[in-house]
């Protein structure tokens, strides 16, 4: 079974699939979208193995013929210019014109990386997203934002750019590591915890299902988290407002990134979901959120396996003064002042921007030592 979400965008509206086993018959819409023409595959090392040869199949069933696909290394390092220049090399080497469509088959690397290519070649190709893990089914995949790390940080070079359409085959999860999954999983928890109480109350009951691979569940968690991302876009594609509200949890996550170099040690959900358990605590100290609610939150994130302190990092000395100094230089901090986003309560979140330091400070020592 198949559902569609819309990211209604006008000229730039697309379709969201989301349905198990829905890759192996996704040719034909994609198709429609090349106008016959051969699409470009991009992937990763890892999703080669598992999920190439069902995008083939389907591709030939539908009359396209991919050639060979270009396959990067897996891992956040290849979002580098190093790679983006390779992949541009092989996309530009096949005599491309304006018509020409890729297809980013993988997580949020490949995601970003091929969309950012695409966003740039010839000055703008289209391109289909086929998200494989669970972080890029409900985030990465939608709302066009699109790029490459620097050394100056991450996501700091890209392009808004939108997909023509979104894939996101629940069954391509099943062969996902249990901690992909988790990382995956503070994401879609996230939804709940910024504007859907309802879905939270949901996840609370339902959330060990989604991580341990029930069909059904996945697919509800995957499609509600597309509608609250469609939505959220909708409304504000190139985030002057609502859009900020999907950082719930970032900016505490991007220091601790930072202070671990984005490596193995703490994925990105795994920081989100810290970085929201932080963002909750904030928000009580500052009187502005009942205590009970960031204890539900820290417990729901715990319960199903994410770590929601600093201290479940294994092997890591944390820097308060590092920390702090990391999240004044994200993206996100205007006039030199940094935007919190904070809650009322689980389902309210909302974008503070004059956050006493003090507070904090105070929050990220406690944090570091318990
Ligand atoms: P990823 O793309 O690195 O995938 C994680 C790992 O899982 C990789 O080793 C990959 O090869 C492997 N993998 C992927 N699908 C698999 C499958 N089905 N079976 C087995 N292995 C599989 O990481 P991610 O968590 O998907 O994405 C993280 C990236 O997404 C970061 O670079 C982050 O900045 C970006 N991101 C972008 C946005 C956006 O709006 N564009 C939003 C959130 C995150």
């Amino acid at each position: 079974m198949s559902e569609t979400v819309r990211v209604d965008l006008g000229t730039r509206s697309y379709d969201i699939l989301v349905g198990d086993g829905i890759l192996a018959r996704a040719g034909g819409r994609i198709a429609d979208i090349t106008r016959g023409r051969a699409p470009i595959v991009v992937t990763d090392d890892h999703v080669a193995q598992h999920h190439l040869p069902t995008l083939e199949r389907t591709l030939r069933d539908a009359g396209l013929d991919a050639g060979t696909p270009i396959i990067l290394p897996a891992g956040e390092k290849t979002k580098d210019f190093a790679h983006l220049e390779r992949l541009m090399d092989a996309v530009l080497g096949r005599g491309i014109e304006r018509s020409a469509v890729l297809i980013a088959l993988g997580g949020g690397v490949i995601g970003d990386i091929t969309g950012f290519a695409a966003a740039i070649a010839l000055r703008g190709i289209d391109f289909i997203q086929v998200p494989t893990t669970l972080l890029s089914q409900v985030d990465s995949s939608v709302g066009g934002k699109t790029g490459i790390n620097t050394r100056h940080g991450k996501n700091l070079v890209g392009a808004f750019h939108q997909p023509r359409l979104v894939v996101a085959d629940t069954a391509t999860l099943d062969s996902l590591p249990k901690r992909e999954v988790l990382a995956g999983y503070a994401e879609v928890a996230k939804y709940g915890l910024i504007r859907l109480p309802d879905f939270w109350d949901w996840l609370e009951a339902n959330g060990a299902r989604v991580v341990e691979g029930d069909s059904a569940a996945r697919r509800h968690a995957v499609k509600v988290s597309c509608e609250a991302k469609a939505a959220i876009v909708g409304v504000d594609e190139r985030e002057s407002g609502d859009r900020a509200l999907l950082n719930l949890g970032h900016t505490f996550g991007h220091a601790l990134e930072a202070a671990t170099g984005y490596g193995s040690r703490l994925l990105h959900g795994e920081a989100v979901a810290i970085g929201m358990v932080l963002a909750f605590d904030l928000s009580v100290r500052l009187g502005l959120c009942p205590g009970q609610d960031a204890v539900r939150a820290r417990r729901h994130l715990e319960a199903v396996g994410l770590p929601t302190k600093p201290t479940d990092v294994p092997g890591v000395e944390w820097d308060v003064d590092e920390l702090i100094a990391a999240m004044a230089k994200d993206k996100k901090v205007k006039d030199g002042r940094i935007t919190f986003v904070l809650a009322r309560g689980i389902g309210q979140a909302f974008t503070q921007r004059d956050v006493d330091p003090e507070a904090v400070r105070a929050l990220m020592e406690e944090a570091v030592s318990k």
